[in-house]
């Protein structure tokens, strides 16, 4: 093991965060000012020895070095290359607390300074800083930390075994957006070729082999001028002695595959979890020289894999290439949790379906061993393997025939509702006797630390049922009162019962288990922990009836029902993979109408399904959007359309990008939809109101994000500028997003300013209506 030639198992990233989250906590509390910069470099050094060691120990022929990060790897990638903004006012490589500057706004030491803008990496829930660009970037003067990490790192294992991982130039060009005016980043390609020229090289100083660059945007739709820029550029960054490898990963590169083979480099990765069928091509194609590493181990899932079928396919690959045949997860492991043997909760059946970081890099180095000695040598492993899943397969917990039975005879009716919405609006308008420019709110209300106290010890059986619900009753009464007092519309009962938005459901629905550290990375310090969805869903009893009914109960004014819908269910899990995604999908939807029909039936007059994912559900290529799109608005229209004409089906999103899929979001047929507005300044109504969106809309008008309560007089402003470009009779007022991490102070002040806002609106809006009759 360990060897440097013939066919390796390698890595192309491990979790940084630590298994028991290491570093979030020694993050937090350097932040905190508790400890000493020391101490967090210790920690992180700690885990980066841990990490590696862990991998040579694991069989990992060249281990990915670089794949730290105290923040963010394409944050790492821009400091390297020294492109820091200009208003953090340093000129020369930027110091440890200047690049938390960039991430969060702030650090121990410096002044604060707007924050970078962060944003989804990819398809996955990583999020990255986005680089800021502008014409005269030279990329010096940027840190070092990735050489001191390769140095550091060969205190532990040979350099030849090192392999760094950075962002490719043309990726990170491509996350980046300009700081100010816009203008072509390709006018960077010369500065950023030489950049990296400079790193390639001093990288190749240290005794390293290989170089592995990430240049995920080849599974983009690229425009022709990226596509030649990447010829360009990596026809440049040949360093004599050190070999690169290209990384691939998230999907096909199809139209661009050719270039990717074509270019100047020593080796190629591919995503063969993702996009299995684009090794064909590339073995017809690969040529005499390169290697190809084989990501076959799914870096974005936590099951075993199927590693006989897996071999089949290698084996025919390595008849082709020989040694040339690299063995790797399809992606960085960043997007797993570290290690399934610490889920000692799970049952024991469930828990030998899984693998996470650690059980993936044995299965790579387990397929390295086979290719490399025949399978005969390795028989007892491989059979393991092939029962473990053959097993999950064939499991009675992971088939309900009922609910496939459910899922088969759904109609293209059930996913309608009775009337179209003009004749829905009457009745609804009639029965819930709502103003103009009605006020409501997302759902949460503050999660104060005695409600997550209360919630803590009830899990840990300190508190009886009882006594919980109690607790958790006052605090919906404590609600309903202040929404009454304050003067709001459409009540919502608060969600204090909620930890997460989806936990709670998945919880109580059947075919869904949960970890105790299955956490990922989500940006920063910030982990969640997916919920893993291994069998038919269905919902045994319903599961927020009782509390939505308690809150109508307190109260006159319609109080909403908050459920979260099967779209962001779906994509905020780990989801099994022997069904598309698209019949889980369906299989949650049919579980929510479940709840939508137990609501109605209890009495409540709206109800409001959560959809802030759907819009991440996007496929990376345009080509597949309108299959998405499809069954997404599809399951949406299943789980809420069993609603009758007078309740009203809301539905929430909290980003701001609709242009490209306001289609799809009109034809969800929701009655209202609330979305954040508030930092855009109301830009993106031009979305809705370009198309003529038919349905009512809540724009946000209160950026929740911030601590900052707005005066009346903004969020007046917001609402008239709403106006501008949707009618009154299909405005709402209400704020951004849910109001969880808020405190209750700030939420009563800017709630009472919302109110006070949308009565000054009315009010004129009255005086015009008697001024035209009059
Ligand atoms: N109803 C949820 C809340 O108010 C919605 C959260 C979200 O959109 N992410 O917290
Ligand atoms: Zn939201």
């Amino acid at each position: 093991m360990g060897e440097t030639t013939g066919i390796l198992a390698h890595n192309l990233g491990f979790p940084r965060i630590g298994a028991g989250r290491e570093l979030k906590r020694a993050l937090e509390a350097y932040w905190r000012g508790e400890t000493s910069r020391e101490a967090l470099e210790a920690t992180g050094r700690m885990l980066r020895e841990h990490h590696l060691r862990l991998q040579a120990e694991k069989g990992i022929d060249l281990v990915p070095v670089g794949d730290f990060s105290f923040y963010d790897h394409v944050l790492d990638a821009t400091c390297l290359l020294g492109a820091l903004p200009r208003r953090l006012g340093t000129d020369g490589p930027p110091d440890l607390d200047d690049y938390f500057r960039m991430a969060r706004g702030r650090a121990p030491r410096g002044e604060d300074v707007p924050a970078c803008e962060m944003t989804k990496w990819f398809d996955t829930n990583y999020h990255y800083i986005v680089p800021e660009l502008r014409p005269d970037l030279r990329f010096e003067g940027g840190w070092t930390r990735l050489l001191d990490e390769v140095r550091e790192a060969a205190e532990w294992l040979e350099p030849r075994r090192l392999k760094p991982v950075l962002v490719g130039p043309l990726t990170w060009l491509w996350l980046g957006k300009p700081e100010a005016e816009p203008f072509d980043r390709l006018t960077l390609l010369e500065p950023l070729a030489a950049a990296y020229g400079r790193i390639l090289s001093g990288l190749q100083a240290l005794g390293v082999e290989w170089v592995q660059l990430d240049e995920p945007v080849l599974a983009l739709d690229l425009p022709a001028e990226w596509r030649q820029a990447f010829e360009s550029l990596y026809s440049r960054l040949q360093v004599r002695g050190l070999r690169v490898l290209l990384a691939t990963y998230f999907g096909a590169l199809d139209e661009n595959l050719e270039l990717a083979l074509r270019l100047p480099v020593d080796g190629i990765h591919l995503d063969l979890v993702r996009a299995p069928g684009q090794l064909e091509a590339a073995l017809d194609r690969i040529g005499p020289y390169k290697v190809l590493s084989a990501g076959v181990i799914d870096g974005r899932n936590v099951w075993r894999a199927d590693l006989g079928a897996v071999l089949d396919r290698l084996e025919a690959a390595r008849a082709r290439l020989g040694g040339r045949l690299w063995v790797a997860p399809s992606c960085s492991l960043l997007h797993v949790p570290v290690d399934a043997a610490l889920e000692t909760g799970l049952d024991e059946e469930l828990r030998g379906w899984l693998a996470f970081a650690v059980q993936k890099l044995e299965e790579v180095a387990l397929l390295r061993d086979a290719l490399r000695e025949g399978r005969a040598a390795h028989a007892g492993r491989l059979e393991a393997a092939r029962a473990a899943r053959a097993a999950r397969l064939a499991s009675a917990r992971t088939r309900d025939e009922a609910v496939r039975a459910r899922a088969a005879a759904v109609t293209e009716d059930m996913a309608r509702r009775r009337s179209p919405y003009p004749d829905r609006r009457a009745a609804q308008r009639a029965r819930l006797e709502l103003p103009p420019l009605p006020t409501t709110t997302i759902g949460s209300f503050p999660q104060t630390p005695e409600i997550r106290r209360t919630r803590r010890a009830f899990r840990a059986g300190e508190l009886d049922r009882e006594a919980y619900e109690r607790a958790m009753k006052a605090e919906i009464e404590r609600c309903i009162r202040f929404q009454e007092r304050v003067g709001l519309d459409v009540l919502v009962h608060g969600e204090p019962e909620r930890n997460d938005m989806v936990e709670y459901f998945g919880e109580q629905l059947a075919g869904f288990a949960f970890t105790r550290n299955g956490w990922v990375q989500s940006y920063g310090s910030r982990c969640v922990k997916p919920p893993l969805i291994y069998g038919d869903v269905s919902r045994p009893r319903p599961m927020t009836v009782d509390w939505i009914a308690h809150a109508q109960s307190l109260t006159d004014r319609p109080v909403k029902g908050m459920l979260t819908g099967p779209v962001t269910i779906l994509q905020w899990s780990f989801v099994r993979d022997d069904l598309p995604r698209e019949a889980v999908a369906t299989q949650i939807a049919l579980a929510i109408r479940d709840e939508v029909a137990d609501l109605e039936a209890a009495g409540i007059r709206a109800i409001q399904i959560d959809e802030p994912a759907f819009r991440e559900g996007l496929p990376l290529r345009r080509r597949d959007w309108p299959g998405y799109l499809e069954w997404a608005v599809r399951c949406f229209r299943l789980a809420s359309a069993v609603a009758r004409d007078e309740t009203q089906i809301h539905t929430h999103m909290c980003y701001s990008e609709f242009n490209d899929v306001i289609e799809a979001i009109a034809a969800m047929d929701a009655d209202v939809i609330s979305i954040e507005a508030s930092r855009s300044r109301m830009e993106l109504l031009e979305a809705f109101a370009r198309f003529d969106y038919p349905n009512e809309i809540g724009p946000g008008v209160w950026d929740i994000h911030s601590p900052r309560v707005p005066p009346v007089e903004e969020m007046e402003a917001l609402v008239r500028r709403a106006l501008e470009r949707i009618p009154a009779e299909r405005l709402w007022v209400n704020p951004d997003c849910g109001l969880k991490t808020r405190d209750w102070p700030e939420v009563e002040q800017a709630l009472a300013h919302m109110v006070e806002a949308a009565r000054r609106v009315r009010a004129t809006l009255a005086d015009a209506a008697r001024a035209a009759d009059g």
